[in-house]
């Protein structure tokens, strides 16, 4: 991604055009939008016709962008393993077809950000993320109306971040306002009927100002949130909470920051010659066997505990390695927990006002 610096060009055109846009991009590259999948659920998935899309500036996708750059099942390695010897086997294809990732809001862009900052830090380099990574175009989808529990404002992740879209759309009415993030996203927007748009920054600054003004589910702001996590730890605080939780790992599954993972070596036998792969798969904090060790020691088997511990990740180490908490404000944990137990607004908020 080349990414432009200078100041934004707008421009502006019918929301109409947009569905024919998606179907010219599909001629050339994979594309991942929003899709309803189960019910009310809704997803990032890969769609083959622009009928599929759920064009709304007015949801939030039940599950975020997340697998998509962090696949569940991703094979990171493949080797051969005869007698003692072990060799790499080098002809697995590791690269992926260029993609194009439609519709994340700027609180997912934020959460790629973060993911970016994590996976692609020089020493900590993870190559499959990087693949990825570089192979997703992103046009982002800018909100019209904050999410029942969302709060965005409140946490600076309302505006999209440069560095993380190619393109990204604004809708209002029956217009779209458009503008690049990249030379990658101005080549795009050439197949998007457009023409310039003399009023773009303005109609965008008063569609974030709206959001900002009615969105009153807000993170409290000024307090020492990883001080008071640290302090607690251990006490009836996180106990009461984790008599809340079920430990079905959904906040961690929804949740575009979390990132945790396990790396397990499997063999698969293919009836002529076995196959050893090294797998990742995703991981939660909330799960009992978390912390399971070598012998059956667990070290976190309390769910108040591991609940302290995601909250610490978020709200206090990651603030400290990333300069940002790395909460992004989406309300997914919110929508899909079933007890309130993953709530971040809520959970700080009485944390705060609790003595030990
Ligand atoms: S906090 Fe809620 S969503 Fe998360 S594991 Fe516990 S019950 Fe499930
Ligand atoms: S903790 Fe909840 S609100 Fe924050 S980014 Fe994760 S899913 Fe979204």
């Amino acid at each position: 991604m080349k990414i432009i610096t200078k100041k934004r060009n707008y421009r502006e055109g019918n929301i109409s055009d947009i569905i024919k846009f998606i179907d010219e991009i599909l001629k050339t590259y994979t594309v991942i939008a929003p899709t309803k999948i189960e019910g009310k659920q809704t997803k990032f998935t890969q769609i083959s016709s622009s009928t599929e899309i759920l064009l709304n500036p007015n949801h939030q996708t039940s599950f975020s962008f997340k697998e998509w750059l962090l696949p569940r099942n991703q094979i990171l390695l493949q080797y051969n393993f005869d007698k003692n010897d072990i060799t790499i086997d080098d002809s697995v294809d590791f690269s992926s077809k260029k993609r194009i990732l439609f519709g994340p809001h700027p609180c997912d862009l934020h959460s790629i950000q973060i993911l970016d900052k994590i996976f692609l830090e020089e020493k900590d380099l993870d190559v499959h993320y990087k693949k990825l990574r570089e192979n997703t175009l992103i046009i982002g989808l800018g909100c019209k109306e904050p999410f029942k529990n969302c709060f965005c404002a409140s946490v600076n992740t309302l505006e999209p971040p440069d560095g993380t879209y190619d393109l990204f759309l604004y809708l209002k009415g029956k217009k779209f306002y458009a503008f690049e993030g990249s030379s990658e996203g101005a080549d795009l927007i050439k197949k998007l009927k457009s023409k310039v748009s003399i009023d773009g920054e303005k109609q965008i600054s008063l569609i974030n100002k709206h959001i900002a003004s009615s969105q009153t589910f807000k993170f409290p702001k000024d307090e020492d949130i990883g001080a008071k996590i640290k302090e607690t730890y251990g006490s009836e605080f996180w106990d009461d909470l984790g008599k809340k939780c079920f430990g079905c790992a959904g906040c961690t599954i929804v949740c575009p920051t979390c990132y945790c993972f396990f790396v397990d070596d499997k063999v698969e036998n293919d009836g002529k010659k076995k196959m050893y792969k090294r797998i990742r798969d995703w991981d939660s904090c909330t799960l009992n066997n978390w912390a399971l060790a070598a012998g059956g020691h667990n070290f976190q088997n309390n769910r108040g505990i591991r609940l302290n511990r995601r909250f610490m990740h978020k709200f206090s180490q990651l603030k400290t390695k990333l300069g940002r908490i790395a909460c992004v404000g989406c309300g997914r944990c919110i929508d899909i927990c079933p007890t309130g137990a993953s709530n971040p607004v809520n959970v700080i908020k009485d944390l705060i006002k609790f003595k030990k």
